[in-house]
């Protein structure tokens, strides 16, 4: 089904589209999240109306759906026409509105709201966030993180740079430890990718020259370092075991012995992520 293999770890659920996959190249600098315009909409399915946005973007080749506390979203070329759109959804109706009563359960409707001066998690070490004006940058001291900004009265600057800033120690952090578990899996250090779309902890792909590109959420950067490894170590395995079967999960344990414990943490865990 997929034009390329693809394994997607998800924390939020993404439904494929039919040929996803071909579109990004490795190591493309991505835009912020925030400049994708969004497109709200409203269309009647299963006999109830639905709000949907849509974020359409000169990446994306084909249409893809995605559902998480925000609702309903679809991911779609800048070509892409409405009918097509409805159609998607109109073929979809069980899927979406399945995960739709999924969503509205409390337990995720409890994301955790962050706001400028509430403390950040980094590597799992929580430290009051001090916010400067200067030069945009963080630095980080044993008892305090400083995020110094442009315009520190601006809400929507601190939050960008926080995000740049973390996504910059993200990058930093998962680099190291790609090519440790690289190097003990016996393989060539793949492509990193940081990826920000909130759908997924990580994904591991294979372009056609034969090269592998591992996608990594910099969301996890709040997490201690040894969540952060079953991820790493989960796609890494991949680049052998294009799949979840036995195999795959006998070449995780090898990696990460306690794969299963910290499987089950970074699910339950995925609620404490501020919404930066
Ligand atoms: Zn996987």
């Amino acid at each position: 089904m997929f034009g390329l293999p693809q394994l997607e770890l998800p924390f939020f659920w993404t439904k494929p589209a039919p040929d996803k996959g071909n579109g990004a190249r490795s190591g493309s600098s991505q835009r912020p999240s925030g400049s994708i315009p969004e497109e709200p909409r409203t269309i009647a399915c299963g006999g109830q109306e639905i709000r949907y946005v849509v974020r359409r973007s000169a990446r994306r080749r084909s249409l893809g759906l995605q559902i998480d506390t925000r609702g309903l979203r679809v991911a779609a070329p800048l070509k892409a026409r409405q009918a097509e759109i409805d159609r998607l959804i109109l073929s979809n109706t069980a899927w979406i509105l399945a995960k739709l009563r999924e969503w509205q359960r409390p337990e995720y409707q409890a994301a955790r709201a962050w706001a400028p001066g509430d403390p950040i998690a980094l590597l799992g070490s929580v430290r009051p966030l001090r916010i400067a004006q200067g030069r945009a940058g963080l630095a980080k001291f044993d008892d305090a993180l400083i995020l110094t900004v442009p315009k520190p009265d601006d809400e929507a600057v601190v939050r960008a740079r926080l995000r740049d800033a973390l996504k910059a120690e993200a990058r930093a952090w998962f680099a190291g430890r790609l090519g440790h578990y690289a190097l003990r899996y016996g393989v060539d250090t793949p492509t990193l990718r940081i990826s920000q779309a909130v759908t997924r902890w990580g994904s591991c792909a294979r372009d056609r020259d034969g090269a592998h590109r591992v996608s990594l959420n910099w969301r996890m950067i709040h997490f201690e370092g040894r969540l952060i490894d079953y991820v790493v170590a989960h796609e890494i395995a991949h680049i052998k075991h294009m799949h979840h079967g036995p195999r795959f999960w006998s070449a995780v344990a090898k990696l990460y012995p306690d794969y299963a414990d910290a499987r089950d943490e970074i699910r339950r865990r995925t609620l404490e992520l501020p919404n930066i």
